[in-house]
């Protein structure tokens, strides 16, 4: 590779690294804060040791331009809210007592406030906190953090960049107040934020920062002319400041589409741009916008929010192109490392050479200084590191992990009809009632009882051989039947063992099929200091033995009424663990879902009546474009029917699903052909219900009729008359009684009582039903 202008300067950056440590400090350390144990000073110091660790470790790895602001004690959109001075009213006095204490209180709520909502980032497993904003929303400039840790790595001798939530992404991101028009538009806030981000990047640059970035994700989603607009209006008037930082607005998880050519066209210095194949378009159209002259060019090649290992000649052709449509390239990972665990070399569990596969934080740090060095170097200069990265993509895309044959085989060989039930929903309705005997209104729960905390230490036992595995499935047997007897007594008609038996409802699984890893450190923030550890879909998926029968036979063996089969859904499963990414997302979800077929054709011939595949995630995985929604609805519904369409007609399916609004895919859970669906509900006043009567819904549903979100008991008049506004939406004959929700997080007190109104809920309105 010849040394042009361009490449001689090519640099290494990332736009954000895992904020918690190796060893969990951070976490540790806040909420040992929370609990009154570690002091606020010490809580700062631990922070600061971690910023500077991540720092030196970057810097260690051959990055040049490391990030500051991308820490955060909790969500950097809080952080946002805060620097912007957004404080909802009702934190603000928590607030000003102590800043600290009144972050945590925006974000964790109080006795007597309300936190902020949380809800997803994008399409990632994220959870930010949702600015507040209003007509009143006054703006007020609060630089502290971000010019505190730039000032901090600039002491260290590093050379930083700001990072912070651009306007027009925090404006989109925000809703309504609470007590404010519900069509409020928060974008029409955007000229009195802009002077507030004028204020703080001339604070920025005052402190020494040569760069900034503002990152404006929400632009890689459908945006109307408007908002588009608006995109365009901002970096005019941010472009035109005086004595202000070069600004890089950077976009990641999509790409850019009709933003891009806004963007280019911007008085703004730079652009980071998604170059892995999720974002493949914006290659083109970057040439077609006649690329970025004059511009330096931030190029995420290297997949920011998955596990694998960068494929080096891929992303070298691709700097390659693009070396030609900038003035500068650097090398980047496609959005923050936050969304990665930190260091694939302490996994001591993973086979050898599928570890040499995987690429964390740490590794895909070293990735990308690699491809840096070899863009301003010549490839010549890493030949070394290309010889070793083909010969491990090699070994990836020959070994017997990625390529099982029977796996592959019966993959191809389904068929539509695998994905059919043999009967259409009137007749299995018919099949379903005489073999159930159910009442009207019948009602179940979604699955899990209260993970109590001798569970939890069950397990930790199990872990830390106190206890062997006879013993730990002893105490799960003993769980299984108190829940069991307390159903029974409570009078619900369909009943669940409970899982007591599963840590996580996508890890359970994913332990016991061949081709998912687990890691032993992959910790990845969900929200806060709450932490997950994702497992890998890795190759290709078989089960090579039952997963679940035996719990659910035994729960059977204990009651003569109909206990529910429990599984987590194929698309759930993809949702929640690292993917593959060899193949189409399809391809994976298939083989899960023949998986699980085979556990379904397993319960049902053990005698289980009623089966039900849990998709929380159905709704959250639908692309951030719409025009990706039609492809994966597609493989989507496939998955589910083709692990739930080999019963027989009287063996009823349910599926559950949660955390989202349904309205824009009531087509696809109609599509899904479940028998019976129970969805979240309460809190929107059985909106659902209505959604799917307009759809004209034509089977059996269960809209949640208690919040299992918050420890109130609902009344049994409460419950009551939500059911009545059920049925105002669907028959009596097709309407079931259920919670929201899993009832996991909740105590058994509450979880009793809620139960008991619930079913006396449901006998009072059985009652006034006529032919009841
Ligand atoms: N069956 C699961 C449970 O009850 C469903 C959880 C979920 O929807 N997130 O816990
Ligand atoms: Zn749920």
């Amino acid at each position: 590779m010849t040394a042009k202008p361009a490449a001689a300067a090519a640099r290494a950056t990332v736009y954000g690294y895992p904020r918690q440590g190796q060893h969990r400090e951070l976490k540790k350390a806040i909420e040992g804060y929370w609990k009154g144990r570690v002091t606020a000073d010490a809580l700062m110091e631990t922070a600061r040791g971690l910023r500077r660790a991540n720092w030196q470790q970057l810097v260690d790895a051959g990055v040049h331009e490391v990030p500051t602001g991308d820490f955060s004690y909790y969500d950097h959109v809080l952080d946002t809210s805060v620097m912007v001075g957004a404080v909802p009213g009702r934190h603000r006095a928590a607030v000003e007592a102590d800043a600290l204490d009144g972050y945590f209180a925006m974000a964790r709520g109080t006795q007597d406030v309300a936190p902020l909502e949380m809800t997803k980032w994008f399409d990632t497993n994220y959870h930010y906190l949702v600015p507040e904003l209003g007509p009143d929303t006054v703006f007020a400039a609060d630089s502290a953090k971000q010019v505190g840790e730039l000032k901090e790595a600039l002491a260290l001798g590093h050379t930083p960049r700001p990072v912070l939530v651009g306007p027009v992404t925090y404006l989109l991101l925000a809703k309504p107040a609470p007590g404010v028009a519900a069509d409020f538009e928060p974008l029409t806030l955007l000229d009195r934020l802009l002077p507030v981000y004028a204020e703080i990047l001339g604070d920025l640059r005052a402190a020494g920062a040569e760069w900034v970035q503002l990152d404006e994700p929400a632009l890689v989603q459908d945006r109307t002319p408007a908002e588009l607009n608006a995109a365009e209006r901002a970096y005019r008037d941010l472009g035109a400041l005086t004595d202000r930082p070069k600004l890089l607005v950077a976009s990641y998880f999509d790409q850019l589409g009709e933003a891009l050519p806004v963007l280019a066209k911007a008085p703004v210095d730079g652009l980071a741009l998604d170059f892995t194949e999720a974002a493949a378009g914006n290659l083109d159209a970057l040439a077609a916008a006649g690329g970025l002259p004059g511009k330096r060019l931030v190029a995420g090649v290297v997949n920011g929010r998955n596990i694998w290992i960068n494929d080096y000649e891929k992303s070298l052709a691709t700097l390659g192109t693009l070396l030609g449509l900038a003035d500068r390239v650097d090398v980047a990972a496609s959005c923050s490392l936050l969304h990665v665990p930190l260091d694939a070399a302490v996994e001591r569990d993973i086979d050898p050479q599928i570890l040499r596969w995987l690429a964390f934080a740490k590794q895909k740090t070293a990735e990308i200084a690699t491809l840096a060095r070899g863009l301003a170097q010549g490839t010549h200069t890493i030949a070394a590191e290309l010889a070793a990265n083909r010969a491990d993509l090699a070994s990836r895309a020959g070994s017997a992990i990625t390529h099982d044959p029977a796996v592959r085989a019966r993959s191809a060989a389904v068929t539509d009809a695998d994905g059919r039930r043999s009967a259409p929903y009137a007749k299995r309705a018919t099949a379903q009632r005489a073999h159930l005997g159910l009442p009207l209104l019948p009602t179940t729960t979604i699955g899990s009882f209260p993970q109590t905390g001798e569970l939890r230490a069950a397990r930790a036992d199990l872990r830390a051989g106190r206890i062997d595995t006879a013993g730990y499935e002893e105490r799960i047997r003993n769980e299984i039947r108190e829940v069991i007897a307390f159903q029974e007594k409570a009078g619900i008609d369909v009943l669940v063992h409970g899982e007591p038996e599963r840590n996580d409802m996508v890890q359970y699984f994913a332990e016991q099929l061949t081709g998912y890893l687990a890691t032993q450190h992959g910790w990845v923030q969900s929200y806060g200091t709450r932490y997950v550890r994702p497992p890998v879909l890795a190759g290709d998926i078989s089960r090579p033995e039952p997963m679940t029968v035996r719990w659910t036979t035994y729960a059977q063996s204990c009651t003569d009424r109909p206990v529910k089969g429990m599984l987590t859904g194929p698309v759930t499963m993809l949702a929640w663990s690292f993917v593959r990414d060899d193949q189409p997302l399809g391809d994976t979800a298939r083989q899960v879902a023949l998986a699980l077929r085979d556990e379904v054709a397993d319960l049902e011939a053990a005698g289980t009546s009623v089966i039900q595949v849990d998709e929380p995630a159905l709704r959250e995985t639908l692309p951030l474009r719409a025009a990706g929604h039609a492809a994966y609805l597609a493989w989507a519904t496939e998955a589910f029917r083709l692990t739930t369409s080999g019963v027989r007609d009287r063996t009823q399916i349910h599926t559950h699903m949660c955390y989202a609004e349904f309205g824009d895919i009531v087509q696809a859970i109609d599509d899904l052909d479940a028998d019976v669906i129970s969805l979240e509900a309460a809190r929107s006043h059985m909106q659902v219900a209505r959604e799917l009567a307009a759809h004209g819904y034509p089977r059996e549903a269960g809209p949640g009729v208690y919040d299992i979100h918050s420890p109130r008991v609902p009344s049994a008049e409460e419950a009551a008359s939500l059911l009545r506004k059920g049925l105002d939406a669907i028959p009596a004959e097709r309407l079931w009684v259920n919670p929201d929700c899993g009832l996991k997080t909740r105590a058994w007190p509450e979880t009793r009582a809620s139960l008991e109104n619930l079913v006396a809920a449901a006998r009072t309105v059985r009652a006034e039903i006529p032919s009841a």
